[in-house]
């Protein structure tokens, strides 16, 4: 019988991840849907029905991280696919001079050191043949914000926390990319586009499926896939 993947995904209760979620079960993964708040969680997993199971998991809890580890390995013993996609903006006061040092921090300990956290909890987990996919943006690419027309990062307004948290998550990657690729472990960050969801007050002019399509594509098996790439729907963007 042919092995059955699993797939965890953070972030999961809404928007972009919920959607990731639902894809990735729709194509016959077991789906471990990470999410912290506990009634969000369930609410969630009863709406997409099937083989979609509630981890606890708060990325920025270290004993919450600890937790869904040993859940996952108590109850699935392993993992085929990890989307790394719970995310903030933060607010829109971290200007200079607003003392913005704890807010940027903030947004860091979910976008970037979340990852870490989660990464490394579920590295023990992860199957040869294993995908990593990092939901990050193209407002993290320096590429992009460097191009004469400022790129996306010129379509929104200026903040220390987000985007950087964005170009830290896509170097993060090609560090873990370097690291498992003996390991035959893929690691590639995506950028889902702007996507109406919560994160932005439905400004977004894309649906979370439309969103999720490229983390789902990349979070699907394909040995010789990419690993160390940043992608959105149009293919392999530059950093
Ligand atoms: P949403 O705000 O709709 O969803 C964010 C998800 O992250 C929620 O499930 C939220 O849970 C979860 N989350 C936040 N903090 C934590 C935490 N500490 N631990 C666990 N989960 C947490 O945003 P999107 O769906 O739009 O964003 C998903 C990803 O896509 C993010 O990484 C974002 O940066 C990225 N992205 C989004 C774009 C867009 O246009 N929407 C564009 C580019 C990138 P809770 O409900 O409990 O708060």
């Amino acid at each position: 019988m042919a092995h059955t993947e699993i797939a965890l995904v953070t972030g999961a209760n809404k928007g972009i991840g919920f959607a990731i979620a639902g894809q990735l079960a729709a194509r016959g993964m077991t789906v471990l849907l990470g999410a912290r708040d506990r009634e969000r969680r369930a609410a969630a997993v009863a709406r997409l029905g099937g083989d979609v199971h509630g981890i606890a998991l708060d990325v920025t809890d270290a004993d919450s991280v600890k937790r869904a580890a040993e859940e996952v390995g108590g109850r699935f013993g392993e993992l085929d696919v990890l989307v790394n996609n719970a995310g903030i903006t933060g607010d829109f006061t971290q200007s200079p001079g607003s003392d913005p040092v704890e807010e940027v921090r903030r947004v860091f300990e979910v976008n970037f050191f979340g990852v870490i956290a989660v990464t490394e909890a579920m590295l023990p987990l992860l199957n040869p043949g294993a995908r990593v996919v990092n939901v990050s943006s193209s407002v993290g690419s320096l590429a992009d914000m460097t191009a004469p027309d400022g790129g996306h990062l010129a379509e929104m307004p200026a903040m220390l926390g987000y985007p950087v948290s964005k170009t830290a998550l896509n170097a993060l990657t090609a560090q873990y990319a370097k690291y498992l690729r003996d390991k035959g472990i893929r690691v590639n960050s995506v950028c889902p586009g702007y996507v109406a969801t919560d994160l932005n007050g439905h400004d977004g002019g894309r649906t979370p499926d439309q969103g999720a399509a490229i983390a789902v594509e990349l979070a699907t098996r394909n040995p010789d896939g990419p690993t160390a790439g940043f992608f959105d729907d149009g293919g392999r963007v530059a950093w």
